[in-house]
């Protein structure tokens, strides 16, 4: 494992101050941008020195499955905007989904999780543990008599999403976090909805948060990530060695993206909220539509939840066009500015429906259970002008 740490401490700066400084490491040529050190391998002065590495006595890098220059500066940025103790970094979101959840368990534990949940994170829970072994229950995540009901002897993670994808729920990080604990159990928050810049779970009682840096890290569609966060000692005796000996490891080249994506993130996030939230209130009394839902708004069923625990509303704003999948299809088709895509937290306002694309593994009932209606629609508000995309998704909702 890497010792090597900026010489910069950024935690008493603001978020979009650490955004820009935290972690970077200078090689002797003094750069101003991040290096990019594409590099499987690294090689040392001597025999002594290489044994003192593999011994951990020596700080230093030793293969970039476990560890990287570029990487490591990925991870401290996020370890100190998200004021965690330690990170880790993956090679995509469901990678550290994937090993937060699995990496501390064995056969015979029990997890409890939100219905809620990204397609592939539910896959994990409701498909993948139960093959190795390891029970799951999925509860109606905004019913905390489920969360307790639920909790067994055994349970060892409660995992959560929030606000949910697609349907916007916004769950009660805190009290999640007393049951789980109660219980004698961690909870594991994917961040992805909320970004670090809205909401800090770690802050808020939870033990590990994730993130797909594939979203609103990158931010401009380019590259895959995930970033496990967590103290120090869930990363070194949960994940460390896991990730280091299965490898999904981060590219370097990933990485640097990414850390240039970080930089910028405060920026494209608050301007992307204050779009959402536009295009939330010109379409909230739309004709066409029978149900808007946005955090930032006084409807929203967790307004008084929302302000409690986020620092604004969402990038995202999901509405259900009257007319079932035939009118959303039509309104998504008429769309010239909003592109059709299953990803978010782009520089591009992407549009998805839901049933047929993310949550098309699940059977009608689920989707039902969950309020991804046929006509259900998620907008992600990229950079564009807010008044070029409330024109557009007006045109495209006379299609409708
Ligand atoms: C996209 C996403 C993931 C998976 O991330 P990848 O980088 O695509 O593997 C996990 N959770 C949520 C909430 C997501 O939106």
């Amino acid at each position: 494992m890497s010792q090597v740490k900026s010489p910069l401490v950024t935690r008493n700066y603001h978020p979009e101050t650490r955004l820009v400084h935290a972690g970077t490491l200078r090689s002797e040529f003094g750069e101003t941008s991040e290096s990019l050190f594409l590099t499987q391998g690294f090689v040392y002065d001597s025999a002594e020195q290489c044994e003192a590495r593999f011994k951990g006595e020596d700080a230093g890098f030793l293969y970039s499955r476990f560890s990287n220059p570029t990487v490591a500066m990925f991870e401290q940025r996020m370890i100190e905007l998200e004021g965690a103790e330690a990170a880790r970094s993956t090679a995509t979101g469901m990678a550290a989904v994937t090993t937060a959840i699995l990496a501390p368990l064995k056969a015979g534990d029990h997890v409890v999780a939100s219905k809620a949940l990204f397609g592939s994170c539910r896959y994990v829970v409701e498909d993948l543990l139960p093959r190795y072994g390891i029970q799951s229950t999925l509860v109606d995540g905004l019913d905390l008599d489920q969360w307790r009901k639920a909790m067994r002897p055994n349970t060892k993670t409660c995992f959560l999403e929030s606000p949910t994808n697609p349907t916007l729920e916004v769950l009660d990080i805190p009290a999640i976090a007393e049951i789980a604990h109660a219980g004698g159990a961690r909870l594991v928050v994917d961040n992805v909805f909320a970004t670090p810049m809205w909401q800090s779970p770690l802050a808020l009682g939870a033990d590990v948060v994730v993130y797909s840096a594939t979203k609103h890290i990158d931010g401009q569609g380019r590259c895959l990530g995930g970033v496990i966060l967590s103290s120090e000692a869930f990363i070194t005796e949960h994940i460390h060695t896991f990730l280091r000996q299965t490898g999904p490891s981060m590219s370097p080249f990933n990485a640097w993206v990414l850390l240039k994506g970080l930089e910028t993130l405060a920026v494209r996030v608050k301007q992307q909220t204050e779009t959402a939230a536009l295009v939330a209130d010109a379409l909230a009394k739309h004709p066409k539509i029978a149900k808007l839902i946005y955090p930032g708004r006084a409807d929203h069923p967790q307004a008084a939840l929302v302000k409690k625990q986020m620092r604004a509303g969402s990038t995202l704003v999901a509405f259900e066009v009257k007319g079932g999948k035939a009118a959303a299809f039509r309104t998504l088709n008429g769309l010239k500015l909003s592109r059709i895509s299953n990803n978010l937290g782009d520089s591009k306002s992407l549009v998805t429906h839901p049933a047929t694309t993310t949550h098309q593994r699940l059977t009608p009932e689920a989707r039902a259970e969950l309020g991804i209606s046929e006509g259900f629609i998620r907008f992600s508000a990229g950079l564009e002008h807010a008044d070029d995309l409330i024109a557009d998704l007006n045109d495209g909702l006379e299609l409708a």
